[in-house]
């Protein structure tokens, strides 16, 4: 089972403030291991984590593209369910891995996300004998109520939609909007709507993003190319991938002492969620429990039919270099290395 849950680290640069402040780089990574100095305590060795891989601040995103997703998204394309997340505290380098710097182009840093569309459609383009239907789909998970990233009409995107499992087919949010792809720029587009609906609706609702996960999801049905037509919920014939692609909530420790009302309330269920992730990774990779916890929380639910099984899951979890942020970095980097 666990060859299918990988698990790597990537460290960003030093940014413009840490340069300034002449912050010291404590993070040491060699292939998959991955040292940090306390810079506290230099005398004791060196804690040492290793993991599927490890990406030092010079890898671009391509790399870890070709390296970790390609393959993950090949078996998507092919029927099957997969999962990739970024994890880790604010500023460390989420939304760069997800979704790049905001160009759509194919450079070496554009996002996992515009990849997987870039990716998706080449292959959809070469199929011969199957015939492929896209479709997309992108929702917020912020205090357990679950938003409609893309639906423009906001008297139901703010509904707190719900979960329903249906047999044969999986998890499914029957009121959020789906929307049919034909090509990698649409995808595009419904992602970068999705991005100014969330900005907007942080804003007014005076919250920050950082405390939200994104699930931005293609699901993609195989068919061949002369059947006769399948009754509706006869699966025969067609075969039904799905890849999620999560940015989730800042691991930082959100709970200040003092937090009240509805920063404690953002608090708990951001620490519930990441911890609900936690649990049900540890104990797909452990494999020894019969029960794993999805119903926990939102995004475990949300992400039952493309955790475990045949699926394939990839946690990137990002670190700063820094020796300002060590404990956070020490807390991602053992969160990570518990899902391993
Ligand atoms: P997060 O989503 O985890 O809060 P961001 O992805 O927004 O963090 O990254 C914070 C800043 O650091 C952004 O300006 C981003 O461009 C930059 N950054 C993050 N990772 C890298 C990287 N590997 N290489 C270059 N710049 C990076
Ligand atoms: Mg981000």
């Amino acid at each position: 089972m666990s060859e299918n849950i990988k698990v790597v680290v990537r460290c960003r640069p030093m940014n413009q403030m840490e340069n300034e402040s002449k912050c010291e780089n404590i993070v040491e990574i060699n292939e998959y291991a991955v040292s940090v100095i306390n810079p506290l305590a230099r005398h004791i060795p060196k804690k040492m984590f290793i993991f599927d891989s490890a990406y030092n601040m010079i890898t671009n995103t391509d790399e870890i593209y070709n390296e970790m997703c390609y393959s993950l998204v090949e078996s998507t394309i092919d029927g099957y369910n997969g999962t990739i997340f970024a994890y880790g505290q604010t500023g460390c380098g989420k939304t760069h891995t997800m979704q790049g710097d905001g160009n759509w182009s194919n450079s070496k840093n554009s996002g996992i996300i515009p990849k997987c569309f870039e990716h998706i459609f080449e292959r959809i383009s070469m199929a011969t004998d199957v015939r492929f239907l896209a479709f997309v789909s992108y929702l917020e998970i912020y205090n357990e109520n679950i938003r409609d990233l893309l639906n423009t009409n906001e008297s139901t995107s703010m509904l707190n939609h719900s979960l329903k499992e249906i047999p044969g087919i999986g998890v499914s949010v029957p009121t959020l909007t789906t929307h049919s792809v034909i090509n990698a720029k649409q995808c595009y587009d419904w992602l970068n709507l999705g991005n100014k609906n969330r900005v907007t609706a942080a804003t007014l609702m005076n919250k920050k993003s950082s405390r939200s996960h994104t699930i931005f999801t293609i699901t993609l049905e195989q068919s061949p190319f002369f059947t006769s037509i399948v009754a509706e919920n006869d699966l025969g014939g067609i075969r039904r991938g799905k890849l999620s692609l999560v940015d989730l909530a800042g691991s930082e420790r959100q709970l200040k002492t003092g937090a009240r009302g509805e920063r404690l309330k953002e608090a708990s269920k951001i620490n519930l969620s990441l911890s609900a992730l936690g649990n049900v990774i540890s104990s797909l990779v452990d494999g020894k429990s019969k029960h794993v916890p999805f119903r926990d929380s939102k995004l475990t639910r949300m992400l039952q039919d493309s955790l475990g099984g045949n699926t394939k899951t990839l946690m990137i979890s990002c670190i700063s270099p820094s020796n300002t942020n060590y404990d956070e970095t020490i807390s991602t980097l053992r969160y990570a290395s518990r899902a391993k």
